[in-house]
Formats: structure tokens, C-alpha cells, sequence
């Protein structure tokens, strides 16, 4: 086996890893500035043909890692019937997601990708593969079963990914995936990603694989230096309350100065643009500005008038800037180094600094990572609650009437006092005027609860390898991925502490049952907006970490959408689904009064 280390930061952009020029629109479209490590490493070595063995973390971007080299083997080579690329994956909301990625990143190029799982009706997708399809993202099991019906063809094949190895065989995967394997052209390409290199991952790989390249990210990365006087804190927040999260989190910091990172030139410009709008002095900064808008940037950061500074990676590089309070990661960045880099703007020349990580439940093994190549303690911290936040306010607000009452001059105020306390309590009169100073400097975003996306605490305070899943939670497990449809419906535990249910012990998953009283959810978008059901559960599942078995029955209308929940998320499912975008747009979302949910 060859052996290569993680790329340093020499090559930046993605312009020298030999794609075509479509793809590298599409990746500006996208907003990515520069590879990540494992593509770096992965995509030229792909190209060029060889298997490819990569260990790297959730957050890393394997995706386009092995995404982009299919689809240049796709824009280089004679368009087949049959599909040329079959990536399997553990689960149905990778599997969507996974193909959606396809489809973004090959746009240009009119990529066919298929997304195939158990659950979806089978024959939708055997019209599409008789259409014909590039791409076929799937779950073993299913992959399986058109394999045998003869409706997926496997001839055309050039390439295999497997993607998140390790936990399809966790699942209990591993003779379908042998029995694929097998079926595909001995001839074909294969590439194998896995957050661990446990024995099982290994051993098939030596038998899969044919000498292939291994990548390796952020496990042994050697880190120089991190400023011991940086604070690290790291919160686990859904997706979709991140921006909330973010929000409450400065509140109680109340940074004096802080970068904000983000990944893409089109988060950095989003998020730059809510935080105006919330009411902070931010300014974005990244790769699509010319050197005249940067200065400007960076000259009103140094001057404070602006306190945010949001930026991505390639943009921040070489900025110095004294007296940062904060960094905040608004994404696990990619890499550990890129970790190193970010925070050590703060906590210069003997000051304090703090560095502040927004972590979605599925990076948590990432912030692992980065804590075992910094030999350095990132604490995880629940986001502060709109409790912490009264109290914080009122510390401020009692701050701030001590210093009035000895800067005296309040002659005119005592008169407002005196003709009150003829009929109340003085006592009162005063707390009054406190809760009006209170209720003129809290946002109306204030009152709500952030809710606490637990980590998935087992997955992560076991070791890195052996099995993670007792045999028998691992047949429920694939089970649970291939037959959705069964009875009795289950839903995923990644969320052991949701606020409205007791703690259970992490090895146990709620269930959900059959009979579970449901409730229907309006949404104001339909077949006009070509929502598909996919869609809906594709953004609830994906933002709450629930399976998508767990949401009932869906109805798309011309204009508005129907779908059924559990009534004991339904109030979540509201919130998330606000907080996000289906297809692209912000919807109304409700409880549908109108109707009765179908049994
Ligand atoms: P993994 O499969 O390793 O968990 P993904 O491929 O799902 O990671 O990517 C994680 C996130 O990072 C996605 O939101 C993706 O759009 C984003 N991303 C991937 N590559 C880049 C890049 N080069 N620059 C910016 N963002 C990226
Ligand atoms: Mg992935």
C-alpha cells in the first residue's frame, strides 16, 4: 500500500486537481473556495484511476471527495445507458442527500443521479432506471433487490464508492455488500471511505480493493501551538437552530471583536446579511471580493465599527488582527489544522480568548478529532437558555441603574416617582420601570428555547473501533433502514435528552408506534414549488436526526403540502421546518387545523 499523509495548505483552490471546467463553476455556484484535506488528496488520485482507502471523520467532505472524480469520468467518457457510478451508503437520508449532492456539484453537466432505498416505492424507481440513470445512490439492501430483479445493471460500471463504511457494516451489511461487490465488473474502480479503520473495514478493503492509495484525515495531524489562553467551548446544535444558537450564544459573550467562519462564500453572505438584521454590526469577508471591498472590510473591523468579521478560510488567511475577543466556528471546520488556524486569532499577546465551535449532532466525532490532534479539552456547553439570558440581562440592567443613581441628576424622573407612590408601593414603581428598561432590550427572538441537540453520546465516548452495535441493535438498525414500512414504526435515538421526553439510556430507542397519535402539518408549498414527499421528510429528518419512517402520510396539493407527524415532535417538526428551506424556499408551516390526520 502507498502511504500518504494529510496535505499541508500549499495548493489552495481546486483549479490544480484536474477537473473540468463546469465542475469548477458549479463548486464557485456552491460557494467552496478551496478542497478540503481528503479532497485534495482524493480527487486527483481518483482521476487518475486508482482505489482509494480514506479515513476521515463526518464533516470532512468525503462527498465531493469522490463525487467529483465520477462526475469528471463522467464529462470525459461517452455517455452510457447504464449507469457508470454506484455509491452505496448506510442509510435512506444519506442516500438522498448523497444524490443531491451528485446533482448540485454536476449540474453543468446534466448528471443523472438516482437516490434508491428501502421504503420509496419500487416502481418509481424502476421507471427511472429504465430511463436511464449516470448515478446510482443506494442502500445495500435495496441495491440488492434490483440487482436480483435485473433492473439495476451493474456492466456499465466504472467505479464503486463505498461511502461511511464502517457503520454499513455496523448495520449488519456486510454479505450484501460482499454479494454487490461481486457482482460488479472485476475491472471496476473502488473506493472505500470510513470515519475508523476497525478490522472489519480492513479486511474488506484487502479483499475489495486493488493496491490502493490510503488517505488519512485529522487523526494523527500534527498541530503547532494552540494558545493556551483560548477558552473552548463547542455547543451541539441542530441545523436548523443554528443561526438562533449563534444569536444567543453572542448575547451572552457579548464579543467585543470576533471572527465568525464559516465554509462557503454563501453561508458567510447569508449569515453576514441575518446578523444585520438581527441588529449586529457584521461584515462579510471571502474570496469573491476584490482587493478594494476587503480593505474596506478589514479597515472598519480594525476601526470597530464593525464587531463580526465573517469570513471563510481562504479569505481570513493572512488577515493579522489585534484584540480579537472570539472566534466562532459556525461549522466544525474540516480539518484540525484549519481548527488550529482559525482560533489562534484570539488570545494574542497574553489576553484571554475564546473559541466557539457550532457543532451539528453528526460532527461531534469531528470535534473528537480536533480535541485528539490538539491534545487540548473542547467543552461541550449547553446553548444558553432564554433563562440564562433573563439573567444575564437583568445583571446588565441592575449594572446599569447603580451607575445612574450615583450619576444622580434624576430630578425629573423622582416626579414621575413621587405621583405613583401616592398609590403604589415604591417598591413596585420601581420594579416596573425595570421590567420596561428589561423589555426594551430584548429581541423578540429572546423568548424562544433553543432546543439542546444531544451528541450521540454512546456513539462518541466509545472507542474509535470495534463494534458499536450489539448484534441485536444492529439487526434492528438495518432493518430499520430497509423496511421502514413495517408495523411497527421506529424512530432513531440520536436525541436521547429532547427536552419533552424523559432521559433514556442511550442504548435504548424511543420508539414509535403504530398507533401513535399524529397530527397534520400545512405547508404552503406543493406541486406548483415540484415539492415531492422526499423533500418533506429529506428536510425533517435530516434537520431533527429522526428516521424518516417516523412521519406519517404525505399529500401534495397544487399549492400547499399535507404531511402527518407524531404529536410528540409535532411542535419541533413546526420549528425546524421554519427554520429551513424546502426546495430552495421558506415556507409557512403550521398545524393544519382543517383536517384529521389518515390513520
Ligand atoms: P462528509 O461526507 O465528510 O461528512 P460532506 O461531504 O457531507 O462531508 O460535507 C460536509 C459539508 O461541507 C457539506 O455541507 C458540504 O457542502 C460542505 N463542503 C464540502 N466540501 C467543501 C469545500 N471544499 N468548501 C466548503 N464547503 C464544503
Ligand atoms: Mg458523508
Amino acid at each position: 500500500m502507498t502511504k500518504s499523509t494529510s496535505a499541508g495548505t500549499l495548493a489552495p483552490g481546486f483549479n490544480s486537481l484536474g477537473l473540468d471546467d463546469r465542475l469548477l463553476q458549479s463548486l464557485t455556484t456552491l460557494g467552496y473556495e478551496e478542497p478540503t484535506p481528503v479532497q485534495r488528496e482524493a480527487i486527483p488520485m481518483l482521476i487518475s484511476g486508482v482505489d482509494v482507502l480514506g479515513q476521515a471523520a463526518t464533516g470532512t467532505g468525503k462527498t465531493a471527495a469522490f463525487a467529483l472524480p465520477i462526475l469528471q469520468s463522467l464529462a470525459t467518457n461517452e455517455r452510457m445507458r447504464e449507469p457508470m457510478a454506484l455509491i452505496l451508503v448506510p442509510t435512506r437520508e444519506l442516500a438522498m442527500q448523497v444524490a443531491e449532492a451528485v446533482h448540485k456539484y454536476g449540474k453543468p453537466l446534466g448528471a443523472v443521479a438516482l437516490p434508491i432505498y428501502g421504503g420509496a416505492p419500487i416502481e418509481t424507481q424502476l421507471r427511472a432506471l429504465k430511463r436511464g440513470v449516470d448515478i446510482v445512490v443506494a442502500t445495500p439492501g435495496r441495491a440488492l433487490d434490483h440487482i436480483r430483479r435485473k433492473t439495476l445493471k451493474l456492466g456499465g460500471l466504472k467505479i464503486v464508492v463505498l461511502d461511511e463504511a464502517d457503520e454499513m457494516l455496523d448495520m449488519g451489511f456486510a454479505e450484501d455488500l460482499e454479494a454487490i461487490l461481486e457482482a460488479t465488473p472485476s475491472e471496476r474502480q473502488t473506493a472505500l471511505f470510513s470515519a475508523t479503520m476497525a478490522p472489519k473495514v480492513s479486511a474488506i478493503a484487502a479483499k475489495y480493493l486493488r493496491h490502493p492509495k490510503t488517505i488519512r484525515i485529522a487523526v494523527d495531524v500534527k498541530v503547532s501551538g494552540v494558545a493556551p489562553k483560548v477558552r473552548q467551548v463547542a455547543y451541539i446544535v441542530p441545523r436548523a437552530h443554528k443561526m438562533a444558537a449563534l444569536g444567543r450564544v453572542l448575547d451572552i459573550e457579548q464579543p467585543t471583536s470576533a471572527m465568525v467562519f464559516c465554509r462557503t462564500r454563501t453561508e458567510v453572505d447569508a449569515l453576514t446579511e441575518t446578523l444585520n438584521a438581527s441588529g449586529y454590526r457584521a461584515a462579510a469577508l471571502h474570496g469573491g471580493l476584490n482587493q478594494q471591498q476587503r480593505d474596506r472590510v478589514m479597515k472598519a473591523f480594525r476601526a470597530n465599527t464593525t464587531d463580526l468579521l465573517v469570513a471563510t478560510d481562504v479569505a481570513a488567511r493572512g488577515i493579522d488582527v489585534e484584540h480579537v475577543s472570539h472566534v466562532v466556528n459556525y461549522d466544525v471546520p474540516s480539518a484540525p489544522d484549519s481548527y488550529v488556524h482559525r482560533i489562534g486569532r484570539t488570545g494574542r499577546a497574553g489576553r484571554e480568548g475564546v473559541a466557539i465551535t457550532l457543532a451539528e449532532p453528526r460532527e461531534h466525532r469531528m470535534l473528537r478529532n480536533i480535541e485528539s490532534a490538539t491534545k487540548q479539552k473542547i467543552t461541550i456547553s449547553a446553548v444558553p437558555t432564554v433563562a440564562d439570558l433573563r439573567t444575564r440581562r437583568l445583571e446588565a440592567t441592575r449594572a446599569n441603574l447603580r451607575e445612574a443613581i450615583v450619576a444622580g441628576d434624576l430630578e425629573a424622573m423622582r416626579g414621575v416617582v413621587e405621583s405613583l407612590a401616592s398609590e403604589f408601593d415604591v417598591m413596585d414603581v420601581a420594579a416596573a420601570a425595570v421590567k420596561l428598561v428589561v423589555a426594551r432590550e430584548s429581541g423578540e427572538g429572546d423568548q424562544r428555547e433553543i432546543p439542546t441537540a444531544p451528541t450521540r453520546t454512546s456513539a462518541a465516548a466509545r472507542p474509535m473501533s470495534g463494534p458499536r452495535y450489539s448484534p441485536k441493535e444492529r439487526a434492528e438498525r438495518a432493518e430499520r433502514a430497509e423496511r421502514p414500512d413495517r408495523a411497527e414504526r421506529v424512530m432513531r435515538s440520536e436525541r436521547p435528552d429532547r427536552p419533552e421526553r424523559p432521559a433514556r439510556p442511550a442504548t435504548k430507542r424511543p420508539r414509535v408506534t403504530s398507533t401513535q397519535e399524529m397530527v397534520r402539518l400545512f405547508i404552503g408549498g406543493g406541486r406548483k414549488l415540484k415539492i415531492r414527499p422526499g423533500d418533506i421528510v429529506g428536510a425533517i429528518a435530516n434537520e431533527m436526526n429522526i428516521a424518516g419512517e417516523a412521519i406519517g402520510a404525505i399529500e401534495i396539493l397544487d399549492r400547499h403540502s399535507l404531511v402527518d407527524v407524531p404529536s410528540t415532535i409535532a411542535d419541533e417538526v413546526v420549528t425546524v421546518l421554519r427554520g429551513t428551506t424546502i426546495k430552495g424556499k421558506k415556507l409557512l408551516v403550521r398545524r393544519d387545523l382543517a383536517s384529521q390526520p389518515r390513520k
